[in-house]
């Protein structure tokens, strides 16, 4: 049975079909610059040569199609029709609090999804459009949501909920909700069988260090704490967001830079971070580490206050859970930057925790143990897989 998983953005789809016996990816692509100039699908079958589609794509559903005709192709296609899909997955942002459970789509789905846009307005638009061109390629097919922020559902609401009047949590919902769910969910899971430890009552803080940055705190697999909040801007410094800031800078700036409050937003989104911190040289952490390696003094110092601030989110995830027995460091910065690890785990000795650092400067875009056998917290890098965990999400609502 093969269910193909959808990744929509304002303007790009990633995608892959996932053979569900034996969980192996049959296909993937990306389809870039969807109702811009230069529209472009990489479809990428497993064996076989990629191939590329360079036509004008006006819309969503222009490229929904073309991922589907990729599909069938009878050179670089892995299927011979739409019905050798079984379902389809898609990562969804937000439902609010309506939705926590990954569920199959129908119109309330659709309303839901709909009256989140405020609370995710660069995904959500995004995330619908996708399935309604599904819905029109493929009609009758069982289409799944699975929400971004469904691991954070379980989150007690002394963890949720922020210091500010009540009426605005009663009124407009506003609380910590938590990103990259569907990694933490699936690294925290998978953690728990590497390490060999106690499905039920495993502490295990996951470093989801990518581009954006995120960390949870889960006991038994179920979260208890996590670091974005009602918007993937709060928790650790970035690539190119901030994380954690006073709220009174943004009034501070805002009068002295004569910025609205959304050019301001803008900034912390999209210009600060490690970008802005080291004054410009990268969002991409192997050029500023490259930059420090280097000698440049501002780009150690951004590295440093980098880690320190994965440190803290360690030392206090720990405190709220009362230990920790595993840590987990994946994504593209966690799963590849040797460097950073050391200098994390140097916080952390008051744990007992000991990295091993032969291990772990092998330990590149692969699962491995990373302490050494007297650390008294295992330290582990797992690559994520979010597109497993939505497709064995959506097969196990449409089994
Ligand atoms: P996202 O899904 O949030 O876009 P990824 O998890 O793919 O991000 O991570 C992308 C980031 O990973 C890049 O910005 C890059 O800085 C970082 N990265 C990838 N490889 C390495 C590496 N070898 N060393 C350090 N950082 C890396």
């Amino acid at each position: 049975m093969n269910i193909l998983v959808l990744n929509c953005g304002s303007s790009s789809l990633k995608y892959q079909l996932i053979n569900m016996e034996d969980e192996s990816v049959i296909a993937k692509g990306l389809v870039e610059r969807i109702g811009i100039e230069g529209s472009i699908l990489t479809h990428k079958p497993t064996g076989k040569d990629k191939f590329v589609v360079e036509q004008p794509m006006s819309d969503h559903k222009v490229a929904v199609k073309l991922v589907l005709d990729a599909l069938k192709d009878a050179e670089h296609g892995v299927i011979k029709s739409d019905d050798e899909i079984a379902a389809v997955g898609h990562r969804v942002l937000h439902a609010g609090e309506k939705y926590q459970e990954s569920i199959i789509i129908n119109d309330d789905v659709k309303k839901v999804i709909r009256e989140c846009f405020d609370l995710g307005p660069l995904h959500n638009p995004a995330n619908l459009i996708g399935i309604e061109a599904v819905e029109a390629a493929m009609p009758g097919k069982a289409n799944v949501a699975v929400w971004d922020t469904a691991f954070g559902g379980s989150m007690e609401p002394k963890a949720f909920l922020y210091a500010i009047p009540r009426e605005y949590y009663e009124k407009y919902h506003i609380r910590r909700y938590g990103f990259h769910g569907t990694s933490h969910m699936f690294v925290s899971g998978e953690t728990i069988k590497f390490a060999n430890l106690d499905p039920e009552k495993a502490k295990v803080i996951v470093c989801h260090l990518g581009n954006g940055a995120s960390i949870s705190a889960s006991i038994g697999g179920k979260c208890v704490d996590t670091s974005m909040g009602l918007t993937p801007l709060e928790g650790l410094i970035m690539g190119t967001r901030s994380g954690d800031l006073d709220p009174a800078i943004l009034e501070y700036l805002c009068n002295h830079e004569n910025l609205t409050i959304s050019e301001m937003l803008n900034i912390l989104n999209k210009k600060s971070g490690v970008l802005g911190m080291s004054g410009g040289i990268s969002s991409d952490f192997r050029d500023i580490n490259d930059a420090m390696n280097n000698g440049n003094e501002v780009a150690k110092q951004t590295l440093e206050a980098y880690a320190y601030r994965v440190a803290k989110y360690i030392g206090s995830y720990t405190a709220a859970m009362n230990g920790v027995d595993a840590i987990t460091f994946t994504a593209g910065v966690g799963e590849n930057a040797v460097w950073l690890r050391p200098m994390v785990c140097k916080y952390l000795g008051y744990l007992g925790i000991q990295l091993d650092e032969e291990a772990s400067a092998k330990a590149v875009g692969e699962r491995m143990l990373i302490s050494t056998p007297d650390s008294k917290v295992k330290l582990c890098v797992i690559p994520t897989n979010e597109e497993l965990a939505i497709a064995r999400e959506t097969l196990r609502l449409v089994k």
